[in-house]
């Protein structure tokens, strides 16, 4: 364990087919936080075309790979000024446009929920007496949820005691890619709707320009090593079947986070000046524009760089 003799890892089998017949198509290190010298492999399944990091580190080296400077951790209005008002602007609208048709007493989890960014949202502007709920693994981002007011549950969705049939909506936003155990969270969830209910899982899309291009070790979407599980529209709609879900929808997004972060890494790679590595991070509004206004047009494509599904729990037992 730690950064200097490489961290502990273990192997694993693809989460939706259950067997271990894949191939790599990518390797890299982590060369956004550079938190273990290990070089990883990207894995695809020859089954569903799943991506999957094998080995990937153990979950006793979590607090090794997800350090304190971690941006999920650190997304605040004084660090990232316009960048955070623009992103919460889209943010809400891309949120409430899921919320239509939800009764005016509406209970809501968002799984994953971080510092409470989305729970936030909602709290502004959505429904006055909406219930908002939380879920999170790091009691470093609870408190900050808890400090701002929101209930939040500490702990994973699949082993805590929240009430069955229960929740109107869920939210997983940039969560499911990070998790051991996607089909487990996904079956927990299926299990707290309402019949009826929705989930909204927005995550990594492998069927996308910018993986295509980067694929081979510097696509931003690895995150190296914190990306267990990464989909394309085809694995993730087996996925939610095993899961006992209906795809509702199933889109690209737009997103230039994966476009800034796989330039990011290959100017880390080949030891680029610190000058240039830092036009292509999450701070550099220009950056984020650019790759805004690419992936706009490739998102009329189908190749957006985010999938957002839309899967709800069947109304009768399937
Ligand atoms: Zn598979």
């Amino acid at each position: 364990m730690g950064t200097d003799t490489g961290l502990d890892l273990t192997f694993v089998q693809c989460c939706i087919c259950k067997t271990d017949s894949a191939l790599v198509v990518g390797k890299g290190k982590d060369f956004e936080y550079h938190t273990s010298i290990d070089t990883f492999s990207a894995v695809q399944c020859s089954l569903c075309g799943l991506i999957y990091l094998n080995p990937r580190p153990t979950v006793s080296e979590l607090k090794i790979i997800y350090p304190d400077t971690y941006h999920a951790f650190n997304f605040s209005k004084k660090d990232f000024g316009f960048v955070y008002k623009v992103r919460s602007r889209l943010e809400a609208r891309r949120l409430l446009s899921k919320c239509s048709n939800l009764p005016d007493d509406a209970k809501i989890l968002d799984v994953g929920c971080g510092d409470g960014f989305h729970l936030g949202l909602l709290k502004e502007f959505g429904g006055e007496s909406w219930i908002l709920e939380g879920v999170d693994i790091d009691s470093k981002v609870t408190e900050r949820a808890a400090n701002a007011g929101l209930k939040v549950h500490l702990g994973v969705v699949e082993e805590l005691d929240l009430p069955p049939n229960y929740y109107d909506l869920a939210f997983m936003i940039m969560t499911i890619e990070h998790v051991e155990k996607p089909d487990a969270v996904l079956k927990a969830i299926h299990k707290l709707l309402i019949p009826g209910g929705r989930v909204v899982i927005v995550t990594d899309n492998t069927d996308s320009t910018d993986f295509k291009l980067f694929k081979k070790g510097h696509w931003g979407g690895y995150h190296f090593p914190r990306h267990w599980n990464l989909f394309n529209p085809s694995s993730f709609t087996k996925l939610a079947k095993n899961t006992g879900f209906e795809i509702e929808s199933l889109r690209t997004i737009i997103s230039p986070v994966n476009w800034v972060y796989s330039i990011h890494n290959t100017l880390v790679d080949y030891n680029a000046p610190k000058w240039l590595i830092n036009r292509f991070t999450l701070k550099s509004t220009l950056s984020l524009t650019v790759f805004t206004a690419l992936d706009f047009i490739l998102q009329k494509f189908g190749n957006g760089s985010i999938l957002q599904v839309t899967l709800q729990k069947p109304l009768k037992k399937l």
